[in-house]
């Protein structure tokens, strides 16, 4: 089946990075552009195929090219609501092709390919093809399809702007709906390849935290294959409103992912908040000295208040595990009244890069857009409290009773121990309104509104 293409195409080679060492070329990515698009169209010329701009073979070797994956389907059954669903497809079978490495979605993609690769013939062309035959073979319900690959700064930009629109087009749909609207939510699994117990909850107002797949997507895929890695789920007893938990979500949660989440938070960081796997457009991160929630986007390149760059957080949290105080998600959910509605939405929000700030200032309130700092106002933890009070920043208001209830405590007895500063009064260095403790023989320690005091705090360097 794929005897025209020099390289193997199988899904063993999922899991394979290239490194740059071991790069030809870069393709989109941080430090250029590209996106992927996939439309349900008519008229669809099957087979059809075309590089648009140069080829593999006219690019030199350690270049970074912008890209675009362009791909028109056509079937009687095929309804413009899958178009999200199969255009999410589309990273893992790039990954199919050896010599190939896909990250990412939308227009976020950043590919690589191998010098292995270049040597054994392998070419773009090469890429349109193994795509239209493996398309074709997940979704038999594509009848014909036609690829373009777009490699001309020109041509790709111009895409990148079609591609938007059509993103766009998706994104407003999916924000007619809340989750009270909807008897039933989705669940995705198809980044178990690669976080293994990561389930995704998508809803109304939680879309995807990949950011391709909102509720309407899900619906259209499940009814398509209601076996395979988009599936329906009921929403049980709603047993906090306010978090967004359900007792069927749970449930499905615990069953999907082997037991090791079993209770999932939609609308909170705290606690039980939603799993992450890897490709969330952006994290939302708690800081506990300003009891507050700062948001990095994948796009950020400088360093978040938690002193780490996007890399390094998205390193701690994905990989499909639950960590208090740490939740991916897509752009689409800040765009939700929901959006961590039980920690306070953006009211809790104390820190956010100027870029994402500026696409958000239709969803965050009027009295807050010039409370919340970004990098151009505070990078430090001691910045942005400066900013915060000179701002009025409602989440002022935590720090001031913390403040208090330190003033009504007493000053620390009179201790000897070498290290302590005698008759100091306590300060408080950490909140969280949840702290678990792993402790031995199988207990967990939680402690609620946990508010930790210590006399003096020692910051030694490593
Ligand atoms: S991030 Fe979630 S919704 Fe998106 S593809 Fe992965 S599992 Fe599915
Ligand atoms: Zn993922």
């Amino acid at each position: 089946m794929f005897k025209d293409i020099p390289v193997d195409v199988s899904p063993m080679y999922e899991g394979e990075r290239i490194r740059s060492a071991n790069m030809f070329i870069e393709l989109g990515g941080p430090k250029s552009s590209g996106a992927e698009l996939i439309q349900v169209a008519e008229d669809v010329e099957d087979g059809s195929l075309e590089v648009v701009g140069p080829e593999l073979s006219e690019m030199s070797e350690g270049e970074i090219y912008p890209f675009g994956i362009f791909i028109q389907i056509q079937g009687e059954k095929l309804e413009k609501e899958l178009e999200g669903v199969i255009e999410r497809r589309v990273h893992e079978l790039c990954n199919h092709v050896k010599g190939f490495m896909h990250l990412n979605q939308r227009d976020q993609i950043w590919c690589r390919v191998s010098k292995e690769a270049v040597e054994a013939g392998f070419k773009l062309e090469h890429l349109g093809k193994a795509l239209s035959i493996l398309l074709k073979e997940e979704f038999p319900i594509i009848e014909k399809i036609a690829v373009s690959l777009f490699t001309e700064k020109s041509e790709v930009e111009a895409f990148i702007e079609t591609a938007r629109a059509a993103y766009d087009v998706r994104d407003t749909r999916a924000m007619e709906l809340s989750d009270e609207d909807v008897d039933v939510f989705y669940g995705c699994v198809m980044c178990q390849s690669f976080a293994p117990s990561h389930v995704c909850v998508v809803t109304p107002d939680r879309t995807a935290l990949c950011g391709a797949i909102n509720w309407f997507d899900c619906r259209a895929a499940a009814k398509m294959d209601p076996e395979g890695p988009i599936f329906e789920v009921t929403k049980g007893k709603v047993l906090d409103a306010e978090k967004g938990e359900y007792s069927d979500v749970n449930a499905m949660v615990s069953d999907r992912s082997q037991g090791m989440v079993d209770r999932v938070y939609l609308h909170s960081v705290f606690e039980h908040p939603h799993t992450s796997c890897g490709c969330f457009e952006a994290v939302a991160f708690y800081v506990p000295e300003l009891d507050g929630i700062g948001i990095v986007d994948r796009d950020f390149r400088g360093e978040t208040p938690l002193g780490i760059p996007f890399s390094a957080m998205a390193g701690q949290c994905s990989g499909g595990k639950q960590i208090e105080g740490f939740t991916g998600l897509s752009m689409g959910y800040m765009r939700s009244p929901k959006f961590l509605r039980a920690d306070g939405n953006y009211k809790r929000v104390i820190w956010m890069p100027k870029e994402i700030k500026n696409s958000l200032t239709d969803f965050i309130p009027n009295d807050l857009i010039e409370k919340i700092p970004t990098e151009e106002d505070a990078g430090s933890i001691k910045e942005i409290r400066k900013f915060l009070k000179e701002h009025e920043h409602p989440v002022i208001e935590r720090f001031q009773q913390a403040k208090e209830e330190v003033e009504e405590l007493e000053t620390v007895e009179e201790v000897s121990d070498e290290g302590r500063v005698v008759g100091a009064p306590a300060a408080q260095v950490a909140y969280a309104p949840e702290l678990s403790m792993a402790a031995g023989g199988g207990v967990k320690i939680i402690l609620k509104n946990a508010k930790i005091y210590a006399e003096k705090v020692i910051i030694k360097k490593k």
